[in-house]
């Protein structure tokens, strides 16, 4: 298979974590929709926040089969401690260190590796989601900096996070290379953060509304050149699909782990109910599923480690087939579990809610089929 002798031994140690750890308050933070810095300061002490960067800056840098892996074992307990380090990982630290300059590095990432903060990535707008290049956020070049004027909705880890990276417009023309980004600390003058989103799942992770009125943004805080925010984004997306893919694979597992289990013990017509085979048959559905979707994860993470050529259109596959197949396996989950899997004495219905961000956040599932399409039918002449 995919995995080393050395990455199941991490999953080992981040399932104990998450069983041990996550397991008992993950209802509770469901329901009061708590964002536990408790967590985030245990998941810090594991090294989870640091996994895309490199020691030199703090980091805990480990392959991207390995962060996978940990995204995926986080998610089977709890969708919120998940997405909380998918973001973190995928879409604020990478971003600065993959398009910062050195100074920038060594000034912005030891805080968020493994300082104990999160980070974020600003990205959707009100009328800027799908079509993320239709930002209207405008950043105002003045003398030394940037005046920033705008607003970013829906951003995980966004009231939480001490270094925000975000995109603005610095052209009012329209081509690709008005957009640029930048990053913000959370405290920076005319940048407020608004109101928490009430959400249907991953309900301990922070949402937000961010705001910046007339923001100061230093020529020092520019990330990359001016103009290369778009490309920027672009590359951010694909290797954030492949953590989303990952969300969605350990929500699905938890949720077949748990339909397993009650379908092998729980009774109907004097025999447990994995005897009736409309029953084992959605559990052969659900594995084959789980299976398949790990094979694309697991494969768009190796050739992002190999480096030879871009993967956009595999991590869009993993990102889409994952997240629909966590839909499928949530919901039969629920079914197998009959009421009980419709009443919080289980898990499964937390999951399925849960998962239901995997098939929207960093692009809908028609997204996912457009880039998919995009891509191969340029390969047809
Ligand atoms: C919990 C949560 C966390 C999030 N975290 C972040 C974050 O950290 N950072 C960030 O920047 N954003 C974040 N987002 C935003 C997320 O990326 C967007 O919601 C997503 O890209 C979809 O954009 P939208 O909601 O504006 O929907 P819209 O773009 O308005 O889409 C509405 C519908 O129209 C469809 N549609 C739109 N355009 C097309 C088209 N061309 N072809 C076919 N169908 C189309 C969509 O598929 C969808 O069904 C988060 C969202 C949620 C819910």
């Amino acid at each position: 298979m995919w995995t080393t002798e050395k990455q199941e031994k991490f999953r080992a140690k981040i399932r104990e974590f998450a069983e041990g750890e996550i397991a008992p308050i993950a209802a509770r933070m469901d329901e009061e929709q708590h964002f536990s810095e408790h967590l985030v300061s245990r998941m810090n002490e594991l090294g989870l926040l640091g996994m895309v960067v490199d020691a030199k800056y703090g980091g805990t840098y480990v392959d991207t089969l390995t962060y996978i892996v940990a995204v995926e074992e986080l998610s089977r307990i709890c969708g919120s401690a998940g997405i909380i380090i998918a973001a973190h990982n995928s879409l604020g630290c990478w971003p600065i260190y993959q398009f910062g300059t050195e100074e920038q590095k060594k000034r912005f990432l030891p805080e968020i590796t493994t300082g104990g903060k999160l980070s974020s990535f600003g990205l959707t707008e009100p009328g800027a989601g799908s079509d993320a290049g239709g930002t209207k956020t405008f950043a105002e070049k003045v003398d030394g900096g940037f005046k920033v004027n705008g607003s970013k909705c829906w951003i995980t880890n966004g009231g939480v996070a001490s270094t925000i990276v975000f995109t603005a417009r610095t052209t009012h023309a329209k081509d690709t290379h008005a957009i640029s980004s930048f990053v913000v600390k959370s405290g920076a003058k005319g940048f407020t953060i608004g109101k928490k989103e009430n959400k249907l799942g991953v309900r301990a992770s922070d949402t937000r509304v961010l705001h910046f009125d007339d923001c100061f943004i230093p020529d020092s805080d520019l990330l990359g050149e001016v103009g290369s925010g778009f490309k920027q984004f672009m590359m951010t997306l694909d290797g954030g699909r492949i953590s989303i893919g990952a969300l969605a694979l350990g929500i699905a597992q938890g949720a077949y782990d748990v339909a397993i289990k009650y379908a092998k013990h729980h009774q109907q017509f004097g025999q447990p109910i994995a005897d009736f085979q409309a029953v084992a048959f959605k559990l052969a559905d659900m594995a084959t599923q789980l299976q398949a979707a790990r094979h694309l994860i697991y494969h768009s993470a190796v050739l992002k480690d190999e480096g030879k050529r871009r993967f956009t259109t595999e991590a869009a596959m993993a990102k889409l087939f994952a997240s629909e197949v966590g839909n499928f396996v949530t919901y039969q989950a629920m079914m197998i579990l009959g009421a009980d899997g419709y009443s919080e004495k289980y898990p499964v219905e937390r999951l399925h809610r849960d998962l239901k961000i995997c098939e929207i956040g960093e692009g809908t599932s028609e997204i996912q089929r457009l880039v998919i399409s995009r891509n191969v039918l340029k390969e047809i002449e």
